[in-house]
Parts: C-alpha cells; structure tokens; sequence
C-alpha cells in the first residue's frame, strides 16, 4: 500500500536529532561518534554526553562495531598504529560493560575489598550491554523506554547468587504488582489484537485476538477482549476452516498423542517444530500456520518453523492443554518478573552506582529510574573502579607464560587510538564469538567452541507517539503482525516508579515498543540468524523508519494516526548480536545428548583470564550473565 514520503513525515523534523552544545545536529548525527561532534578527545566529559538520550540508529551503533569488524577481517593490525601504554596498572580489567561485566566486578570486590582497582572497557558509548535505556523529553516530560533487556524473568527460578545479587541492589520482585498500573488497560477494554494485512491475507484489518500467545513483552495484560472469539470468527480473513481450528486449539483439551507415556511424549515433540506440531499432530489449516508464523519471534529469534514444539509446550503455547505436560517453568517465571520502564538497565545502573557512586544519584532502586547519569565520573583517574566506554579490547595476552604470568596486557581501540592497560587478571565478559580474535594464545578447542556461540539477531524500536489516542479508539495495546515488518507493536506496561509517572490518559505521549526479530523461514536456526544479522547491519536508518511509520499508519491509521503530525521520535536499537544461543532439540540434538557442551569448553578459565557472559551458559537471560560473572570471578587465579 504505497504512502509517499510526505504522507508518512519523512522529513518532518521529530527528534531523530540530539542538540548537542546548544548546536542541533541532524537525523545522522545520531550516527556519529561523540568525539567528533564535540571536538574533544574524552568525549564522555562534555557536559551533554547522555546516551540515553539519543535517538535514531541505536543499540550497536555506529562507531561500536567497526573496530571488532577489522579486527575479524584481519585489517586492524595494519592500519592500527603502535599502542600507546596507558602506564595504568589494575587488580582486574574486565571486557565487557553489561551485566555479567559490571557483576563481575563488584563480585570481585566482594573478594579482593573495596580498593580493588578495577577498568571495565566497552565498546558501546553506554554502558549495560543489551540493558539499554531509551530516554525522551516530550515537551517538559520525560518519557522512557527500554532498547534491550525487558524485564527480570527467566524461564529458569533465579540462582541464589543471581538472588542475592538483585536483594543488594535494594530490589524487591515481588512488590512489582505495586508499581503496574493494572487497570489502566485492562479494566478500560485495551486488548490484544491481530493485524492482517494484505500482502499476506488478501485484506487489512485488525482484530481482536482471541488467544494471545504468552512469551510477548506485555506480562498479562495482553489480554484477550470478552468478545473476541466473535470478532475473530467474524472478521479474520482466513479460510473458515483455519479459524475453527484457532478456536479448537486454544479452546479444546486433547491429546494429540494418545497412546504415549510422558517421556514419549516429550522426546516426539522435542524433534519436531511447533509448525510441524500444529500441522502433523493437531491438523491445523494451512492458514493458522501463516497467522502464527512469526508469533515466537519476540522470545526465540526465529519463527514457529524453527522452535521445537517441546519448548512451545513449556513456553504455554496452545495445543498441549491436554497432553498431561503442564509447564513446570511457568508460574515461577510470573512470580519471578519485575519491568522498570527502562528495562533491566535500571539495575545496570544500579550496579554502576554501587561501583562508582558518583556517577549515579539517589540511594534507592526506585529512585534510579529518573536519576540522571554523570558520565563524565565513570572514568576518573582517582577512582578505584573506572568504566571505560567507546573502548574495543582487540587483544588480551599475558605478558609471558600463561601458566606463570603475573600480568595480563589488555589492548584497547578508542576514538581512532590504540592503548595498552595492565591487570593482573582478566575477565572477558564481551561476546564469545569475539574471543578468538581477542586472545590468541588461547588453545584452538577453546575457540572453535567459543566461535560457536554466534548470536540471535533482534531489532527493538521505541517510538514516542503525541498521545495513545489511536490505541485507546481501537481498543488496542498489543498487537500481533504476523506479517508486519516488527512483529509485534505494544504499548508498554503502564510502570509508574520513584519519581517517574506513566502516560495514563489518551491525550499524553506515549511509549510504543516494537520488536523484530530478522530471520528467514525454513533454515536451520543459525542460518536464518546470519541472515538476519546481515540484514540488520545493512539496512539504513531511513529505510527502517519509512517502515515503522508505514506500518504504524496502516496499523493505526482507522484510529485517527496521522504518522507525519504523531510520531515525535524513534529510536531503533539495532541489536545484530542479541540473544545468546541456546541450544535446541531440534538443532542442536548432539549437543544435548549429553557430554562437554561447546559452551562449557569454550568458558575455561586460561592462566589469568577467565570468561563471563551469558554466552558463557548459552543462556540468554541476566541471571546467567550474574551466575557466568561470579563463576569466572571465583575461578581467577590470586
Ligand atoms: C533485545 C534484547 C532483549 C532482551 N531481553 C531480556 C529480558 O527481558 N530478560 C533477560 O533476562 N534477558 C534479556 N536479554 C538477554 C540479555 O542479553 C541478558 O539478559 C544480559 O543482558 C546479557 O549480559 P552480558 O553481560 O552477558 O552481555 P551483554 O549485555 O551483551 O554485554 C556484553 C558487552 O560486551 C561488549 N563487548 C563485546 N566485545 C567487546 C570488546 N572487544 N571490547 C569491549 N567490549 C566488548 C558488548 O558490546 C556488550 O556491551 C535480552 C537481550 C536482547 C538483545
């Protein structure tokens, strides 16, 4: 459905720019390294440095990958100069500046004492890795969003450490109920919906969703509206067959393996796809395969082609309610959840204000919500503790025999320099696949298995609307795509905390998170995230907005949307290396057969330097980035 550029507000001024020394720079500035747009060489003391705030392309943002890139390429070396030695000595440098970096560090002060002198490099000009926070001013309001890490949950109860650790930093799970403002939505009829458009369905129309999947970024309050069973089998232009066989699923109790006991069961449904599942077991329509194709994007960075039906069962997907395999997961994962409104970088900062408590104000976890960070005190020389960003660590060796070194050397690139710092041990708390490059003293077994660990590509937009009105006239506030270019379009969960205060009429700006996960359909899991991968890095910032807005127009366009007069910003978090992979039934067979899994043999500790992350236990949630961080601390030699 063609809209011209002026239609859509392409060159409408919103803030996909920054104002930067009282200068406005446009929409590719946002692009730019700080260092060039303020002339300075420590760009983090400009007084306006504050990433949250920008806008435009962000999560691995121009500036952060190029560095890592050549060094892949094998180009770096050529065009690096010599390094200069930064004459600085540290008990530990981490790489890494997300959770399982930042953890790593304050477990390890926990060990050595609080004089520990500790460099945490990251290559991002934020800190918190995939914790990102998305900052606006909307007129004389602060708006916020999350650009990465949702929320504290995991399909897995919390390890004590990861507990523990969330206890410190003065959050309390289960007061979560307190801050969400449940009845915004759910009690004024907001429901879950379904877009179907016409490229994929003949004709557009949204729809109430009679069955909303869990697994999606809304908690429970994507629910389903009390007449959506009508609706839907009214209104959704599939076949009518396919839409008695919606209502059968999600309706009807029955086993669809008759005949095998609970182990059966559960090997059948771990070799196959929940597509399969849903065609070869349940005989679902053709139709019900196209409208739930990209359902599990959001959670497992791949379509219902690629999710074994075992992990679609566990999930709480439709179709198992009577195969006698109730989720042990589930309800442990409900009890276990607390969303900031800028995600889990809330607790990033939370960890860097215990680390470095100048650089975060305030005394309380609810109280960091809308404390502004100062980043100019995140690298101060008299610090014990000192995070580093726009820094990519490029080589980290011991400085002579790994069995016997005292030292460690960690080699960094930054604003175009190159630089050498000491440590007397290491924790490389970046991306395993990036190790290799890093650490080539490192025994060939161990980089083949860390090279493994390639990631799911995802892409998390936020955008500012004027107001909510056009959700609120639809009844909308989540909604399903299946075939829009973000699959998914919510309005976030309604958190009121410490100082901040959620939209809460239709006529106030709002936050819309929209999520994407790049992948195509019909390849192994690895396959469709190189391509996605691909994708992500080489689409344009102009391209991905005329696609927000599109979709956004044609999605709330019936509620009076105007995409050129409501759209006041879009932040694109761009994040190519996103989940850690996990290891699957149906791709990753051999592997869970038992024996050293790669990402085992890949995390070995090796003389002084040891490895974190999350990659570390091919587990893509926080509390595995803390359980790799206090694992790698407590393997490190004295
Ligand atoms: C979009 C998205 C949503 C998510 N949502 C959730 C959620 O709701 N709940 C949940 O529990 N988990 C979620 N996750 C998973 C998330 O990755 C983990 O929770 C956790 O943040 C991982 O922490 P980490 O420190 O291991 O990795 P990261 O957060 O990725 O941090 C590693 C850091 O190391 C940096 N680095 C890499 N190489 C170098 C180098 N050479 N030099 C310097 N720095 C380097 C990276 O750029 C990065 O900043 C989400 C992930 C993504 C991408």
């Amino acid at each position: 459905m063609p809209f011209s550029d002026r239609e859509l507000g392409m060159r409408r001024s919103i803030t996909r720019r920054d104002f930067l020394n009282g200068v406005a720079v446009t929409a590719g500035a946002a692009l730019m390294p700080w260092h060039l747009l303020a002339g300075e060489a420590n760009s983090e003391e400009v007084a306006e440095y504050y990433p949250p705030l920008l806008t435009g392309l962000r999560g691995s943002h121009a500036g952060s990958f190029e560095v890592a890139h050549s060094l892949r390429d094998g180009t770096f070396w050529d065009a690096a100069g010599k390094p200069q030695d930064t004459g600085e000595n540290y008990d530990l440098i981490v790489v890494g500046g997300g959770f399982s970096g930042l953890a790593a560090a304050h477990f390890y002060r926990q060990r050595a004492g609080a004089k520990a002198r500790i460099l945490i490099l990251d290559n991002h000009d934020d800190f918190g890795g995939h914790a990102r926070r998305n900052e606006f001013r909307a007129g004389n309001r602060t708006l916020i969003g999350y650009g990465g890490t949702y929320s504290i949950e995991s399909p897995e109860p919390y390890s004590e450490v990861a507990r523990s650790l969330i206890e410190e930093l003065g959050i309390e799970v289960g007061s979560f109920p307190r801050y969400l403002e449940r009845n915004l939505y759910g009690a004024n009829g907001r429901v879950a919906k379904i877009f179907f458009d016409k490229e994929t369905f003949g004709s557009e129309k949204l729809v109430d969703d009679p069955c909303p999947f869990p697994g999606g970024e809304t908690y429970d309050l994507a629910v389903a509206g009390p007449k959506a069973w009508d609706h839907f089998a009214a209104d959704a232009p599939i076949a009518e067959q396919a839409r008695k066989d919606v209502s059968r699923l999600c309706r009807e109790k029955k086993d669809y393996l008759r005949g095998l006991n609970t182990d059966q069961k559960k090997d059948r449904l771990a070799r196959i796809s929940y597509a399969q599942f849903l065609t070869e077991l349940a005989g679902m329509h053709s139709d019900v395969i196209r409208l739930y194709q990209t359902v599990s994007q959001p959670l497992f960075g791949v379509g219902i082609d690629a999710v074994a039906a075992l992990d679609a069962s566990d999930t709480g997907y439709p179709g198992f309610s009577g195969m006698g395999l109730e989720a042990e997961g589930l309800d442990n994962e409900r009890k276990y959840f607390f969303h900031f409104p800028d995600g889990n970088a809330s607790i990033a900062r939370l960890l860097v204000r215990k680390l470095i408590p100048e650089a975060i104000p305030g005394n309380t976890a609810t109280d960091v919500v809308t404390a502004r960070a100062n980043y100019a005190k995140l690298d101060q020389a008299g610090s014990s503790v000192r995070v580093r960003l726009n820094a990519t660590a490029v080589r980290v060796k011991h400085i002579g025999d790994p069995a016997a070194a005292k030292e460690v050397e960690v080699v960094y690139a930054r604003e175009g320099k190159v630089y050498t710092a000491r440590g007397k041990c290491a924790i490389l708390a970046c991306w395993n696949q990036m190790i290799p490059y890093l650490c080539e003293e490192l025994p060939d077994a161990q980089k083949q298995a860390l090279a493994s660990a390639t990631k799911v590509p995802l892409l998390y937009t936020t955008v500012v609307l004027r107001n909510g009105s056009a959700f609120e006239k639809l009844g909308a506030n989540s909604i399903y795509a299946p075939g829009g270019y973000h699959s998914h379009v919510d309005i976030d969960l309604p958190v009121s905390i410490g100082g901040y205060r959620c939209p809460r009429t239709p006529d106030e700006p709002v936050v819309v998170h929209m999520s994407k996960a790049p992948c195509q359909a019909g390849l192994p899991a690895r396959d469709q995230h190189r391509i996605g991968r691909i994708e992500l890095l080489s689409t344009t910032f102009e391209t991905m907005e005329r696609r927000i807005r599109e979709q956004l127009v044609r999605t709330l366009g019936p509620g009076g949307f105007d995409p050129a007069r409501d759209i006041l910003a879009i932040t694109v978090n761009r994040w190519p290396h996103g989940y850690s992979y996990e290891y699957s039934s149906l791709w990753d067979k051999s592997v869970l057969e038992g024996g050293e899994k790669p990402c085992e043999r890949a995390r070995k500790t090796f003389g002084r330097i040891a490895i974190a992350n999350s990659d570390a236990g091919a587990y893509a949630y926080t509390d595995e980035a803390i359980n790799q961080a206090w694992r790698a601390v407590g393997e490190l030699r004295d």
